[in-house]
């Protein structure tokens, strides 16, 4: 397939490598040249003049925005437009009433799943187009499924990055607390991943979390955002999400404390921070 692919960041620029390793035509723009496997276009407009899929892996929803406009204007009408991007469902709605073939398909695995293509992604829109849209989910992941119309799939990713970032606070609490107590804390999140207490994060992070090796990965600042969704979503759905506020606190306290620009397990460093520990 003829693929536009823009924003070829931290996900996007695996992403699309994933796409021309698959023997997809991928043109790709961000706002730097990058090199990804395939085509650099300089122009949204020269990336997407002849694409049969236009794709989006951008920051949020400001980004999303000022690039649609140009995406409406030069693509193909019978065009597949997949958004990857974490965004408000509200948004991804408006995208999708202003373009007849539109998928919001945001995704979890973080960079590690990007790299493997092993992303688990969660699309809102409609069974045609999610059947059209299968080849290319193939090649970048491994769990996809349609979870109901527009803006769906962003309901769902907020309900995953509700549980992400409360796994994260839950972590760090387990780090300080044994820390505190003279244990084995390295010794101790192997026991906990082994155990009912076990997830991906205690699987792929608990080595640089115990290192003190914040680099991203995945920004308190995105994630930050994210909380903004979750608690916007709640508010709509009129539902209570204590454990989730909560969340949103200590990663605005990381984002006040200037470490927006780090992993989101830095969350750890204000878990630390309550304890002057
Ligand atoms: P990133 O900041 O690394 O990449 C975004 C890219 O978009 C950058 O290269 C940037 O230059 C480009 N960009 C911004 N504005 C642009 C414009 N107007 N035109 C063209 N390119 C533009 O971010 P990321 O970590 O790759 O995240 C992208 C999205 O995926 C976010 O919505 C994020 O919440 C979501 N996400 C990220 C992860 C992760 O682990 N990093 C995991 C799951 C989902």
């Amino acid at each position: 397939m003829k693929i536009a692919f823009i924003g070829l960041g931290i996900m996007g620029r695996p992403m699309a490598g994933h796409l021309v390793a698959a023997g997809h035509d991928v043109t790709g723009h961000d706002l730097q040249p990058v090199d990804f496997g395939g085509r650099f276009a300089d122009s949204v407009a020269q990336a997407v003049r002849e694409a049969e899929v236009v794709i989006t892996m951008l920051p949020a929803d400001p980004q999303v925005l000022a690039v649609f406009p140009e995406i409406a204007e030069h693509a193909p009408a019978g065009a597949l437009y997949i958004d990857f991007s974490t965004i408000t469902p509200q948004t991804s709605r408006t995208l999708a009433s202003q373009w007849k073939r539109t998928l919001d398909a945001p995704v979890s695995g973080g960079e590690k799943g990007a790299a493997d293509a092993v992303l688990s992604i969660m699309v809102g829109g409609s069974q045609d187009d999610f059947e059209a849209a299968r080849p290319i989910f193939e090649a970048v992941g491994k769990t996809f499924k349609l979870v109901g119309g527009p803006g769906a799939g962003q309901f769902v990713k907020a309900a995953n990055q509700l549980v992400v970032g409360g796994t994260y606070a839950l972590v760090a609490e387990a780090i300080v607390l044994m820390e505190a107590a003279g244990v084995d804390a390295g010794a101790g999140l192997d026991v906990l991943a082994g155990g009912l207490a076990g997830s991906r994060i205690l699987e792929l992070k608990r080595t640089s979390m115990l290192n003190r090796e914040f680099a991203p990965g995945f920004r308190i600042d995105l994630h930050h955002k994210d909380m903004g969704i979750i608690l916007d979503a709640a508010r709509t759905a009129e539902v209570a999400l204590p454990m989730g506020a909560l969340t949103a606190q200590l990663i605005a306290s990381a984002r006040a404390q200037g470490y927006g620009s780090l992993d989101h397990s830095a969350l750890l460093k204000v878990v630390e921070g309550l304890s002057s520990r």
